[in-house]
């Protein structure tokens, strides 16, 4: 067993401020000392008077660390100690590890309470949600064997996100949504008057952009966007119609896959999208491709419009489903087709927890094997 160090600083006492600043703390805690969330035993975080705004302990659950102890104290207030300090102390079952070979870490302010220990940090946006670790380098390997993956993939409105949150909430796993991402970035282009179709200026956003996902209370996806919670704006046809739009640029989506790809290297997931098991979660379990005819598709939306309170017409949602499709089928980066190792399911004329069945029968046959 090995006992990793941490500490961070934030600049404002708000519940965003103090979770984004634990996460990336984790985050590096867990990337620098290369374990998996599953080798965690415990974790003890402590928090300066000045910090009430939340229990850092949250981000831990919302990183999916879900299986190890977590406390939560209050500091002694010692005159002249670090202001909006959090500290962190990880024990790890980690085998290949031994206590001098760890890796601490002290971010930020807190980079000052133990040079000896903590690496150079670049200067950040204290107090705001950061970007999350990962990026460019895709994994090369596949996912631990002890984590399940299974990747949904589909045309819009095939049931995919509804039946993918069930199954993952049959499954006790994540569940992650990665066509909110595709959004995020559509929406971030919207609010700064960048043309969609201008991929030079939608790749000029996303070196910029900083996208969190986290989950709430309920265990549903969040998605905060330079620092704003934008979830139910993520939802309007303009940003739908706008993420099939700018999906087919490369930049876009390596740097969306690299994140999706590092949720699913630390847990296991249910992910649903368009390149989930041909691009993003090729070694998944079991892929799924989830289908359904166009006006089945466009009747289903038109009622999601319609439990909302807004108007919507059938034929502007089945033209507006109709041209994702093509975008979505035609573009040369990654589009819409099933893996050849993907169950196809038809979804016409069946409800959600029969489909969530079939698939759950699918699972059990692997886990029997
Ligand atoms: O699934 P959702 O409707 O939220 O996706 C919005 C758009 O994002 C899709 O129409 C598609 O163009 C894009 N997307 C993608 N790859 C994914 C997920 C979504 O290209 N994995």
């Amino acid at each position: 067993m090995i006992c990793i160090r941490g500490a961070t600083t934030v600049t404002e006492n708000t519940a965003e401020a103090i979770l984004a600043a634990t996460s990336e703390t984790l985050q590096e805690m867990i990337k620098k000392n290369d374990f998996h969330v599953r080798e965690i035993i415990s974790i003890t975080f402590s928090a300066t008077k000045d910090l009430d705004a939340v229990y850092p302990a949250r981000a831990a659950r919302e990183l999916g660390i879900t299986e190890a102890g977590l406390f939560c104290v209050q500091e002694m207030d010692v005159p002249g100690s670090l202001p909006m300090c959090i500290r962190i102390m990880m024990h790890v079952d980690a085998f290949t590890k031994t206590q001098n070979n760890v890796v601490h870490v002290y971010s930020h302010d807190a980079a000052a309470l133990r040079p000896d220990l903590s690496q150079p940090t670049k200067k950040s946006n204290l107090g705001k949600p950061t970007r999350p670790i990962a990026k460019k380098i895709p994994p090369k390997t596949p996912p631990q064997s002890n984590t399940i993956a299974i990747a949904i993939d589909g045309p819009s409105g095939s049931g995919k996100s509804t039946i993918a949150k069930t199954l993952a909430e049959e499954l006790g796993i994540m569940y992650v949504d990665t066509g909110a991402m595709y959004r995020a970035v559509a929406l971030d282009c919207i609010k700064n008057r960048v043309k969609l179709k201008d991929e030079s200026a939608v790749t000029a956003i996303i070196k910029k952009i900083s996208i969190d996902i986290f989950y709430d209370q309920q265990g549903r996806q969040r998605v905060i966007l330079n620092s704003e919670e934008v979830t139910e704006q993520l939802r309007s046809p303009k940003v739908a119609d706008g993420a099939s739009v700018i999906a087919k640029y490369s930049e876009v989506r390596e740097y969306l896959v690299a994140i999706q790809q590092e949720i699913a290297s630390k847990q296991s997931v249910v992910m649903d999208g368009r390149d989930i098991a041909i691009k993003v979660l090729p070694f998944a379990q079991l892929k799924i491709y989830l289908d359904a005819s166009l006006e089945e598709r466009a009747r289903r939306r038109l009622l999601e419009f319609e439990s909302k309170g807004e108007q919507a017409d059938f034929q502007t949602v089945l033209d507006a489903l109709k041209m994702r499709d093509k975008r979505d089928k035609s573009r040369k980066n990654s589009p819409l087709v099933q893996a050849e190792d993907a169950i196809y399911i038809n979804s016409d004329g069946c409800s959600i927890p029969e489909i969530v069945d079939i698939i759950l029968q699918e699972f059990k046959k692997l886990t029997d094997r």
